[in-house]
């Protein structure tokens, strides 16, 4: 390749503006980032070489190194992972081959601590090295290629960058650092060893950097040949329980999510048995900014025997877990699995089995023991969770006891067995009302006569309650009924005087009824006399075993 200067996609430029300016305060990061390409590298390539075991080129252990030159005022991050081609880094250093760019854009708030957040969430890592160099230089050499195909990539960061080919020998990737002058804080070695523990202790390869000893001839201290180690170094979840601490396992899960909230919970277990494998599973505090998003990159990493196989397998959580982060290490699976295997293997059915299990005991544990932070938790992802009731059937009565409802005499959303405990003498079942909103619920006719007789009734304003409904029909044996449908027969919460005040009427009004039923024959298929209205002279109902009016509107919008 002849040596060229390209300009930087038009995104480009604009995110390197904002990333420099939003995270300016927050400038330290960019090693974070730096040392975690480094490390999806040395990933990728192991990955790469279990097909073809040449790319690993003799075999020295993956590393990554920091380097420092205080004269020439440089932080060199460098790996021996899969490095790049000259086309590569063209592409990856040049554009911003995700679509979500735009969305990142207008999704930046002004406040630098949501924007830093934001930042790591869209993956714009790399050129977070331009809060603190003036300059950066990327040489490589992809795993495979030769010796003479390396390339140099170097920008200032402004409009353009240049690349080059180069002569390169070692497999991998420097990224030169030409620091500013008030980042001169980075070619310390305490500054820089304290940063690789706060934010890459869990990175399972070596960090490493060369040892400084102290020179009686020059009085000073100075670089020896010898490198030193500066992270742990082993995979989080290989670790014994006891040996981490929360702030390991919360650093640990905003280095897998690039969410600064600590997580709500998290679960790690070493399981035996019919399949072996580890689980190390977070509940996130709140919901991604993507949550609906059924393409995006989430859930849970898959490994296997420590080799990283794939992000969001999955395969290993059902749908209406797809909140959960966190990361499966099996000792099973074969290395090649691919993800059409994966839903066939039955493995994988185990781990998914046994992950639902350890996310409904999270669950369970938290709405038990912190009720408060569960309803943080059902506010964020409870509609996430509904679908469960329907798709997984074994579980359903332990879901049935994790949902959540607002309701006419609670302030907060509130439990079924709660509902139960509460329930009126006589009352023979659990009442709901779907609406389109909690405010429509609230003001809807329908509820006259149970708040008259004060009768709980719980507000369902969810678009997947009516789904919902469908598959809960009852709760530890009350029927669940909606107050929209049918005929309302409260039983014996109705006195004899109401039932016969309400069969008089009836008889009496039977002229009028008959003439409305005449008027309206097209579009209604009965006019009843009710005892459901307090206030109201009117409502439409839907007949019992019929859709309710509000999943009717809801097909209507949907075009069905
Ligand atoms: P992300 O890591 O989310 O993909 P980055 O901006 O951090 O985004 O990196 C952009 C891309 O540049 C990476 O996806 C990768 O293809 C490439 N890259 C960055 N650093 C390295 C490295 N050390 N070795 C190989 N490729 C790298
Ligand atoms: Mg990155």
């Amino acid at each position: 390749m002849e040596k060229q200067t390209l300009p930087f996609q038009a995104e480009v430029q604009q995110l390197l503006h904002l990333v420099t300016h939003a995270l300016y305060s927050n400038k330290e990061i960019f090693l974070r980032e730096l040392i975690s390409n480094a490390s999806d590298a040395c990933d990728k390539l192991r990955f790469e070489a279990l097909a073809d075991a040449t790319l690993m080129e003799g075999g020295a252990p993956l590393a990554i190194r920091l380097a420092v030159d205080r004269e020439a005022r440089t932080l060199t991050v460098s790996d021996n992972g899969i490095g790049m081609s000259a086309e590569e880094a063209v592409s990856h250093l040049g554009t911003i081959a995700k679509s979500g760019t735009r969305e990142f854009m207008s999704a930046l708030s002004g406040d630098q601590q949501k924007d830093a957040q934001l930042i790591g969430q869209f993956g714009v890592g790399f050129y977070s090295g331009f809060i603190v160099a003036d300059r950066i230089t990327v040489e490589s050499r992809r795993a495979g290629l030769g010796a003479a195909e390396g390339v140099r990539w170097s920008s200032d960061g402004s409009g353009a960058f240049e690349v080059d080919s180069i002569e390169r020998a070692a497999r991998g990737t420097d990224v030169i650092l030409h620091l500013r002058e008030d980042a001169a804080e980075y070619l310390d070695r305490w500054r820089l060893g304290s940063l690789v523990t706060k934010y890459s202790d869990h990175i399972a390869l070596p960090i490493e950097m060369r040892k400084e000893v102290w020179d009686q001839d020059a009085g000073a201290m100075r670089q020896s040949d010898e490198w030193e180690t500066l992270n742990a170094a082993s995979a989080l979840w290989t670790r014994s329980k006891n040996e981490i601490s929360e702030e390991q396992y919360h650093a640990f899960y905003e280095a897998l999510t690039h969410d600064s909230q600590p997580p709500l919970a998290y679960s790690h277990n070493r399981v035996e048995g019919r399949s072996e494998y580890t689980q190390l599973l977070y509940l996130p505090a709140s919901a991604p900014h993507d949550l609906w998003n059924r393409d995006r990159a989430t859930g849970v990493k898959l490994y296997v025997r420590r080799v990283f196989i794939m992000d969001d397998a999955q395969a290993l959580l059902p749908a209406y877990l797809r909140f959960v982060r966190g990361v499966v290490d099996s000792n099973d699976l074969p290395l090649n699995v691919s993800r059409e295997l994966l839903q066939e293997s039955r493995d994988v059915r185990l781990i998914r089995e046994g992950c639902t299990k350890r996310v409904l005991s999270m669950l369970e544990d938290l709405a038990q023991n912190a009720p408060e932070k569960y309803l943080g938790f059902w506010r964020e992802f409870g509609a996430v969770l509904k679908e469960g009731v329907g798709e997984d059937f074994g579980n359903r009565e332990r879901l049935a006891k994790l949902l959540r409802f607002e309701s006419t005499t609670q302030t907060e959303p509130t439990a079924l067995a709660d509902v139960l405990a509460r329930m009126k003498e006589g009352q023979e079942a659990i009442y709901v009302l779907t609406a389109e909103s909690l405010a429509a619920a609230r003001s809807s006719p329908q509820l006259e006569l149970f708040r008259k007789k004060g009768i709980e009734v719980l507000l369902l304003s969810d678009r997947v309650d009516e789904w919902l409904l469908s598959h809960l029909t009852e709760f530890e044996g009350k029927p669940i009924k909606s107050v929209a449908k049918g005929a309302v027969d409260l039983g014996a919460l109705q006195d004899e005087a109401e039932k016969a005040a309400a069969e008089a009427a009836g008889s009496e009004l039977q002229p009028v009824l008959e003439r409305l039923r005449g008027v309206l024959k097209d579009r209604a298929k009965d006019v009843r006399v009710t005892a459901r209205l307090v206030e109201s002279p009117a409502c439409l109902v839907a007949e019992e075993g019929e859709i309710s009016g509000h999943l009717a509107r809801l097909l209507k919008q949907a075009g069905q």
